[in-house]
């Protein structure tokens, strides 16, 4: 794959400037876990991927796989090799995040895990009893949307993989309507030079916040917004239903010790 520079200015998906500048070139084949792990986790350069950043809100995104179709995201992503890019996707991170949520759900609340693959984070939760329904559009795109509003509704590493992200935070703040929504993507640092692990194209990590630009789409959808840390957030009608929960801390990815110059 390589990179055709478009002739027309790109268009910020969240603020719509169009001065987007280039900020990352980075091959394709590069995945977070590669951070994690010290070494390459797919051997074969299969060419680079351009991460440009909107000077207006500071949203980066990868315009060349904004593009892409379902099809190919599942054939050149999300496929049997995806796992080395983000092990702990198959089972440690959705059993720890629903033991995480089962702490602080009231009893009667109805959960709904958006965009939870295939469903664990869910079905660890009925498990304890609470009333918890999993709706992937990616994964169960065949299937009807749950119905309703839900009173509580989770979206753990999602942001980062959708291409469309003013339908994907209305469609939250549609289903969350009256409730709340917490959600987790890594927010790019204040200050931020270079390479960034997370900007990984393997991972399917295509669209990545400033604070800036996560404000903004979320007073675009008219949701209040409350960091819970640089990768957890909630966003509510008020702040005073985001005050309400109890909410403890949590890790979702913590921070790689490897830097890429040392694994090429
Ligand atoms: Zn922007």
């Amino acid at each position: 794959m390589h990179m055709h520079e478009r002739a027309s200015p790109l268009s910020c998906p969240i603020c719509r400037a169009a001065d987007a500048r280039e900020v990352l070139r980075k091959e394709f084949n590069i995945s977070c876990n590669c951070y994690f792990e010290g070494r390459r986790q797919y051997p074969t350069n299969e060419g680079s991927v351009l991460y440009v950043e909107c000077q207006g809100c500071g949203f980066w995104w990868a315009p060349e796989l904004h593009g892409w179709s379902p099809q190919t995201f599942k054939r050149r992503i999300y496929n049997e090799e995806y796992r080395l890019a983000d092990p702990p996707f198959v089972f440690e991170r959705p059993t720890r995040l629903a033991a995480w949520v089962a702490r602080f759900v009231r009893p009667g609340m109805r959960v709904l895990d958006y965009g939870g693959g295939e469903g664990l984070l869910a079905r660890t939760l009925r498990e304890v009893g609470i009333d918890a329904v999993s709706w992937d559009p990616f994964y169960d795109d065949a299937s009807e949307k749950p119905a309703g509003s839900f009173d509580l509704v989770t979206c753990f590493e999602v942001v980062e993989h959708v291409p469309d992200q003013r339908r994907l935070f209305f469609e939250l703040a549609s289903l969350s309507r009256g409730g709340v929504c917490i959600f987790s993507t890594l927010v790019r640092p204040e200050r931020h030079e270079g390479d960034w692990w997370y900007a990984s194209p393997r991972n399917g990590h295509i669209s990545l916040h400033s604070a800036n630009s996560m404000r903004r789409v979320c007073e675009d959808v008219g949701l209040a917004l409350r960091d819970l840390s640089s990768e957890v957030h909630v966003m509510a009608r008020t702040p005073s239903q985001i005050a309400q929960l109890d909410l403890p801390y949590v890790m979702v990815n913590g921070t790689p010790e490897h830097r890429l110059d040392g694994l090429l």
